[in-house]
């Protein structure tokens, strides 16, 4: 019902075509934030909120988890950003490593795999969990393995930003919403 509404609303402002299809455009989530236990704990931190029971009742949610496409377990060991942050490793300048191995690979093969289901979904929006190797978009861990945050983007957030894709944390969704409702 609400939907019909925006249209209505668009009708009588003039707005652009592309604005209505903001309306309808389907947005890359986390898995582990729509309650897929998918995390490296082997458990799920999902998100709970209106907007989310609003989108996913409509159908427009894509849940994905790049570690599991990038080949990895779960559960699996922690993984830290060692030397940069997600732009670094895709340029090879910095490495995802566990506590004992460097997993840098399959974190670039996931970060691809969302790239390419967002570039065949028509998606130009995500919602990521912040502060995950993978999915962060302002903070990750240093790599110290120590708890220590530093400002930073994940391996999958640098490959979508980098490719025009808009990538918002679960602590941005007031700004999500600002963005697919204005
Ligand atoms: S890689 Fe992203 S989707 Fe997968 S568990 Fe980590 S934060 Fe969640």
């Amino acid at each position: 019902m609400a939907l019909k509404l925006y249209i209505v609303n668009d009708f009588f402002t003039n707005k652009r075509s592309s604005d209505i299809t903001m309306f309808m455009k389907k947005i890359l989530i986390s898995a582990c934030l729509l309650g897929e236990p998918v995390r490296y704990d082997g458990v799920s931190k999902p998100l709970v909120h209106p907007l989310i029971d609003e989108l996913n009742e409509r159908g427009r949610l894509v849940p994905f988890c790049p570690e599991v496409a990038g080949g990895l377990p779960t559960p699996r060991p922690p993984a830290e950003i060692s030397g940069g942050d997600g732009r670094q490793v895709i340029g090879q300048a910095a490495r995802v490593m566990t506590r004992e191995a460097d997993v840098s690979r399959a974190f670039v093969l996931g970060a691809r795999a969302a790239l390419d289901l967002a570039l065949e979904q028509g998606i130009t929006i995500a919602l990521l969990k912040e502060r995950s190797p993978s999915c962060g978009s302002s903070f990750i861990y240093d790599g110290s393995f120590s708890g220590t945050r530093i400002k930073g983007m994940g391996v999958t957030t640098a490959l979508l930003r980098e490719n025009g894709i808009l990538v918002f944390s679960e602590n941005d969704i007031s700004c999500l919403e600002k963005r697919i409702k204005r």
